[in-house]
């Protein structure tokens, strides 16, 4: 049980039921600005799920903040309609509704018809993550968004919400009002810190002689930017001190780092190379010079974690917005003694907010439903009870022995190896990826909640499914390397990347990392290999290292590699190696190039479908299917989504 975590909150005469929140985040569920059946099935089902508060996303009030990006707008009183709907699906299970406000001032990439918008800001001081460099707002146009703000609060509230929150986190436009580096101003919205807090001031008045006295109105802030020239610890505190103790918030909710910088921007969405509840301190301390409730955010994924922050008097309610992206009934299970039960989110921002940053829905690796809950609401039953044979237990076996399962089947999950998981068993293996291996570890918690024959060490072949006697089949069986042509390829010097993390193979002193891939195994095997003492060179076949990941992930990494004196060479494409040297093309010219020194390359050259079972098992005249990556070589995202969506349609 969880004492702290399941006690009730109460602000401004709003009972909160558990100090679970949901952050305002991006999933561009929005449609045409608005929430729509997607946006509010969403929310909906976290509701339902049993989070105590749910901050929706932020919506632009204002023209001068208006993207081309699906964001919610704010800004008639037309859309009012509209955010009543949800406000009221949230309600109907029990949880609390607030309305985020933003502006993002400089950190905007505004596009109009097709061409590049001007972006506005308090100042005009360059930004480091679109490139922008902001015109100064104008006097009038402070008091223009102002008053905007006002209105969009109203509309929330007149919506039903039980409150508004304001923007100053991760460098948006009060932030940058907020920070002397980005706010450059001579008029009464620059200088002292009195007159930079002049506009979110002005904001928070306006907003309350808006909407009353009974919402809430809370602030969202860095408590430090964590970035040379952000926004100090020092200066949040104060201006939380002086806002709490005028009256004009209601709760403080914090969060670290600021958008508008490459390598601060990790905080946004920490992954799992950052430790659990890292921000917990932060909001300590703001909590110890303010007078009503502090939030916090930052890799809080499981209840007891956040069970022990709350126990530490670091902060009164914890964010768990990933943990309710991955499994939307964490609450409650958490509070019904299910914990084993949950579904754990292991901080891979794949699927979240990696898909946020490819501009599509956001949704979860682990659970394909999110994002999706109208089109993939509820497993269809099957009229016919079949028995179903599938081959191989990586993670869209795993995931289609459970959606089987769920149908109504008879099924045998059948594994090759001594373990279920695939390849992500290897993914693991990588210098700060052990809590990939969590998604097998929840993927084997789901399997053994249902009805599924799990045999191991157990190679499908003709012989096995005659004796078997399915019904049908699904083919699970994954992926081999990718045979490179590279001369000289059989020479010992050469190591497959997969060979060198099962430990079957060892490299020398000098080592180079061949990547033809640009994401996770060519920046992991080169860390891992420089800590273990080797010389390491990364060749990557692209413009960067990692240029394939999540934004976020790939700056932190960028940073890591760099601090470990690690050389990267872009634009290199391996085509031969000898006993102590390794040849490559380089550059748009591929000029040939000679790495001299070479005891060892590691070829990261990617996966190829493995389809040898459905060679040999093709002629025997079973329905079959073939998902994950013997169909293509697909991502663990891509493989889990075939075992659920591909399944069902079976
Ligand atoms: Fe967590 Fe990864 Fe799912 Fe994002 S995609 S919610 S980080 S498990």
């Amino acid at each position: 049980s969880y004492p702290r975590l399941f006690s009730p909150l109460t602000i401004r005469g709003h009972e909160i039921r558990n100090r679970i929140l949901s952050t305002g985040h991006q999933t561009y569920l929005a449609q045409a600005g608005l929430p729509g059946e997607d946006f509010i099935a969403y929310h909906a089902a976290r509701a339902r799920g049993g989070v105590g508060l749910i901050v929706t996303e932020a919506a632009r009030f204002h023209s001068s903040s208006m993207t081309q990006s699906p964001d919610l707008v704010i800004v008639s009183d037309d859309a009012i309609g509209h955010y009543a709907r949800l406000a009221s699906a949230v309600h109907e299970h029990g949880a609390r509704i607030i309305g985020q406000l933003s502006h993002a001032g400089r950190v905007s990439r505004r596009m109009q018809n097709g061409m590049r918008g001007v972006v506005f800001a308090p100042s005009s001081v360059p930004e480091n993550r679109f490139h922008t460099v902001p015109r100064e707002m104008p006097t009038e146009m402070v008091t223009e968004i102002v008053a905007a703000l006002a209105e969009g609060a109203r509309r929330y509230i007149e919506a039903g919400y039980d409150g508004v929150e304001l923007m100053a986190s991760h460098g948006l436009l009060f932030a940058q009002f907020l920070n002397p580096a980005s706010n450059l101003r001579k008029d009464c919205y620059g200088g002292s810190l009195e007159n930079r807090m002049r506009a979110l001031r002005e904001s928070l008045i306006a907003a309350r002689s808006a909407i009353g006295a009974g919402p809430m109105i809370g602030l969202r802030i860095s408590a430090d930017e964590l970035d040379e020239g952000g926004l100090d610890q020092a200066t949040v505190l104060e201006a939380c001190r002086d806002l709490s103790a005028a009256g004009l918030v209601d709760y403080v909710n914090t969060t670290v780092g600021t958008m508008a910088a490459l390598g601060a921007s990790v905080h946004v969405v920490p992954p799992m190379e950052i430790a659990p509840a890292y921000v917990a301190e932060h909001s300590r301390r703001i909590r110890a010079v303010v007078t009503v409730p502090v939030f916090v955010a930052g890799r809080i994924n499981q209840p007891q974690i956040a069970e022990e922050v709350l126990a530490a008097g670091q902060a009164d309610m914890c964010a768990m917005t990933r943990a309710l992206i991955t499994d939307p009934e964490m609450p409650n299970k958490a509070h019904s003694g299910r914990s084993d039960d949950i579904r754990a989110c292991i901080g891979c921002n794949q699927a979240c907010i990696g898909h946020f940053h490819a501009g599509q829905s956001i949704s979860c690796i682990q659970n394909p439903i999110t994002g999706r809950e109208v089109r993939l609401a509820g497993i269809p039953q099957s009229s016919q009870k079949r028995k179903i044979l599938i081959a191989g237990a990586g993670p869209a076996g795993m995931k289609a022995a459970i959606t089987a399962a769920q149908m109504g089947h008879k099924v045998i999950l059948a594994e090759a190896g001594p373990q279920a998981g695939g390849q992500a068993l290897l993914a693991q293996l990588l210098p700060e990826r052990a809590e990939f291996g969590g998604l097998v570890t929840n993927l084997l918690a789901e399997l053994a909640g249902h009805d599924v024959d799990l045999r191991l060490n157990t190679r499908v072949s003709a012989e096995l499914a005659a004796r078997i006697a399915p019904d049908a089949l699904i083919l699970a069986t994954g992926s081999k390397p990718v045979e490179t042509p590279v001369e000289g390829r059989d020479s010992g010097n050469v190591i497959e990347a997969c060979d060198l993390l099962a430990g079957r193979a060892r490299p020398g002193a000098r080592v180079v990392v061949a990547d033809w891939r640009c994401d996770w195994i060519g920046i992991g095997i080169a860390v891992l290999l420089q800590r273990a003492g080797h010389h390491v060179r990364l060749a990557v076949n692209g413009i960067a290292a990692g240029q394939n990941l999540q934004q976020y992930v790939r700056d932190h990494w960028a940073g890591r590699l760099h601090e470990a004196g690690i050389e990267v060479i872009p634009y290199a494409r391996l085509f031969g190696i000898d006993d102590d040297n390794a040849y490559f093309l380089h550059g748009a010219s591929g000029q040939p190039t000679i790495m001299e020194g070479v005891d060892s390359l590691i070829l990261c050259s990617g996966r190829a479908p493995d389809a040898a079972l459905e060679q040999e098992l093709g002629g025997c005249g079973l329905p079959f299917i073939t998902i994950g990556d013997c169909t293509i070589a697909r991502s663990a995202e891509e493989a889990i989504y075939d075992g659920l969506v591909e399944v069902r349609g079976f």
